[in-house]
C-alpha cells in the first residue's frame, strides 16, 4: 500500500470517449450546476459532470453538470449507499453445518 491518498473514492470505469460526452453535458447544461434541492437549483459554475443514477449508464440522459461542491456532496452520499448496497449483496455464508 501506498498510502497518502486522500478518502478512498473509488474510481468508475468511464468510456474512452469521456472527455467528449464530459464537455458535451456541460454545454448541454450550459456550464451551470444542475443541483436542486426543494425548489431551489443551485446555478453555479459548473466544474463537474455527473452520473445522475450510478453505475455505467455514460448517456448524456443520465449526465448532468454540477459545481465541485455539489459533486462531492453528491458523491459521499454515493459512498454510503454503495458500502450499504455491497453489504447487502454478498452472498450468505455457507453455513458450517452445511457442507
Ligand atoms: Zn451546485
Amino acid at each position: 500500500m501506498s498510502g497518502g491518498w486522500a478518502g478512498s473514492t473509488r474510481r468508475h470505469e468511464l468510456p474512452d470517449d469521456w472527455p467528449e460526452r464530459r464537455a458535451y453535458v456541460l454545454a448541454r447544461d450550459e456550464y451551470r450546476c444542475r443541483w436542486h434541492e426543494d425548489s431551489t437549483v443551485c446555478g453555479r459554475a459548473a466544474t463537474d459532470v455527473d452520473h445522475i443514477r450510478p453505475g455505467n449508464d455514460h448517456r448524456p440522459e443520465n449526465l448532468q453538470a454540477l459545481c465541485r461542491d455539489h459533486h462531492a456532496l453528491k458523491s459521499s452520499r454515493e459512498g454510503n449507499a454503495a458500502r450499504w448496497s455491497v453489504r447487502m449483496r454478498r452472498p450468505a455464508e455457507r453455513h458450517p453445518g452445511l457442507i
